[in-house]
């Protein structure tokens, strides 16, 4: 059994003081592969210690320097894609394809981070009164932390990490106890490409070692993704104690179909979106509605491909789909087909039934129409491979439904109507908006982040709004001598 430990000063720690400990799973078998020690108050002092002395020379390193670690470390993680991958798969669950599609987007962010030359400009106006000019810089803010939830465990803390530091912060990464293997790895990595000790830290832990962070003096910025309640109380708390934060939320992302639409190009989003890494993605489509008379084409299209999905451990590369975290998971997540078949669904197809061999924590895939908002199935973010298809009169009736829920993460449209689209993109109450695409997250150089319930704070993460928000601006006016009495003689005439 793997016993894994924190990462503080470029090293692993050695002992545990808390005495505290949480087991780690493979969930494609059941089996307990690990062991992780939980950090206790002195161990996060610790590691933000270490992050506050490397602040002190890390913010004069040059931006040059920084990049060129920046640049060896997207190497490394190319490199050791695979690596990576399979820790994810190991501890996740999630396919193997799928986890590689996880670092490729985290590499995304390491990349933007390498342009902090060209992201750290600052403004210049000369002689905005006679004599004085006015420049504004960007500094960073000292030690940051970040914590990070179990369904990326690499790509999350690298929405993060890469920006933070390349902009001169140090950085205390708090990730999820459920699978901390692949983020640990990364940082071997850091080390190898040339971050010195202390710029990143690594602590393993609950909800003991979050709430030291929140509270702690010297941490002076939080980043947190999670679901909705902790992000809540984290942004509440970290602000109520003086420090910038942004704290992204749980989602219930929906997928209109209008009566327009290319059924069978929709039906393969609807599919790939709901079910992608067993619907343990923030940005999942867990809703899908049908307007009009699309409802009966669309849920047999839906159907129709549920059968050919193959659930299986994401190590095999014939696998399609793979167990959800943890068995107590499932089992919340498969409430909800009975409970949705209680309160009025019609169960298209039951993925509890199916039978999968061995102890993993599989569900198989379930598809729920004649959902309605009332309905515990739509009512709560179920985070599993559940859709639930609603059906509605009118395009009216589809944006109201999503303005009106509590979340706001993404949403998408498929359509050919150009209008109809660019109606619902200046309607929609949502962060991230999809046209004919089901899961649309930015590129890295946008920023990533809902509306509503799904993100406290001004600030989306990654992008340009993550240097803005791992960075404090200041304002310059100067005023030198008239050159015309400088004891240099420059040429000017003396009076001018
Ligand atoms: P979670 O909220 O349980 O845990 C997130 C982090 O908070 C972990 O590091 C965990 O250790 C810590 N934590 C858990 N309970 C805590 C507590 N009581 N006090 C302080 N810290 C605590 O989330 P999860 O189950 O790991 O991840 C799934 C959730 O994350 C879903 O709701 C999903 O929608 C959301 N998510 C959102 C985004 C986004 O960008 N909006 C992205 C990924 C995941």
């Amino acid at each position: 059994m793997e016993r894994i430990h924190h990462w503080i000063d470029n090293q692993l720690t050695a002992s545990n003081p808390s005495g505290r400990s949480g087991q780690v799973f493979n969930p494609a078998t059941g089996q307990q592969t690990g062991e992780v020690d939980f950090a206790s108050v002195d161990v996060v002092d610790r590691a933000v210690a270490s992050a506050k002395e490397a602040f002190a020379t890390w913010r004069e390193v040059s931006v040059a320097q920084r990049i060129a670690i920046l640049f060896r470390y997207r190497e490394l993680v190319e490199q050791n894609k695979l690596e990576i991958a399979k820790r994810l798969t190991a501890e996740h669950g999630k396919v193997i394809s799928d986890a590689q599609g996880e670092v490729a987007r985290g590499l995304e962010n390491i990349e933007y981070a390498c342009g902090a030359g060209e992201l750290l400009k600052g403004d210049y106006t000369e002689q905005a009164s006679r004599g004085v000019d006015v420049y504004s810089i960007r500094q960073p803010l000292g030690v940051v932390a970040g914590i990070t939830p179990f369904n990326f465990p690499a790509m999350v803390p690298m929405w993060m990490y890469p920006n933070a530091i390349a902009c001169g912060n140090t950085f205390v990464l708090k990730p999820s106890e459920k699978n901390p293997s692949a983020p640990l790895f990364t940082m071997e990595l850091l080390q190898e490409a040339g971050v010195p000790a202390g710029v990143v830290n690594l602590i393993n832990g609950d909800k003991e070692a979050v709430e030291r962070l929140l509270a702690h003096p010297d941490v002076a910025a939080i980043s947190f993704v999670g679901s909705t309640p902790i992000a809540r109380n984290v942004y509440e708390t970290a602000t109520r104690n003086g420090k910038r934060a942004q704290a992204l939320g749980g989602a219930k992302n929906h997928m209109i179909v209008l009566p327009d639409a290319d059924i069978s190009l929709a039906a393969d989003a609807a599919v790939s979106a709901a079910y992608g890494s067993s619907g343990e993605r923030c940005m999942a489509v867990s809703a899908v509605v049908a307007v009009g008379e699309v409802g009966d084409t669309l849920v047999d299209a839906i159907g129709s491909r549920l059968e050919k999905i193959k659930v299986g451990d994401g190590s095999d590369p014939d696998s399609e789909m793979g167990p959800l975290i943890t068995g107590e998971h499932r089992d919340r997540v498969r409430s909800y087909i009975a409970s949705g078949r209680d309160q009025g669904a019609t169960v298209v197809r039951d993925g509890g039934e199916d039978d999968i061999a061995g102890q993993g924590f599989f569900l198989g895939a379930s598809l729920l129409d004649h959902v309605t908002p009332e309905m515990d199935c739509y009512r709560d973010e179920i985070f599993g491979p559940v859709l639930s298809v609603l059906r509605v009169d009118t395009y009216t009736d589809a944006v109201t439904l999503i303005n009106e829920n509590p979340w706001g993460n993404g949403a998408a449209i498929f359509t050919r109507d150009g209008g109809a689209a660019r109606q619902f993109q200046f309607d929609v109450q949502a962060g991230m908006v999809g046209i004919n695409v089901p899961i649309p997250v930015p590129v890295s150089y946008y920023s990533f982040g809902g509306w509503k319930g799904s993100l406290f704070g001004d600030t989306h993460m990654y992008g340009p709004e993550g240097i803005h928000f791992y960075t404090k601006a200041k304002v310059v006016s100067s005023r030198w001598p008239d050159p015309a009495t400088s004891t240099i003689n420059l040429g000017f005439p003396q009076t001018r």
